[in-house]
């Protein structure tokens, strides 16, 4: 397995895209560059579990402010009407 695949297949994993283990995990052994690719990937996992991530709320009022739901209690967006 090479390293592009094989750091496909983990990234995937990792993003819960791919259920057990990641195949491949025998590369690592092999591998220097991906044993760390991989170490330095579940640290920053880690961190961002660690953190709070946004709300439910703000990604909301996000895709609101980008347009692509209409806000909580807005609704009127452009005007159709032409007077
Ligand atoms: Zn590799």
């Amino acid at each position: 397995m090479r390293c592009g695949e094989f750091r496909d297949a983990v990234a995937a994993w990792v993003d819960g895209e791919a259920g057990g283990e990641p195949v491949g995990m025998g590369h690592l052994a092999g591998c220097a560059g991906c044993a760390e690719w991989v170490e330095g990937l579940r640290r920053l996992r880690s961190l961002t579990e660690a953190a709070p991530g946004p709300s439910e709320e703000w990604e909301r009022g996000l895709l609101a402010r980008l347009g692509v739901v209409p806000g909580p209690g807005g609704g009127e967006g452009y005007s159709s009407g032409v007077h």
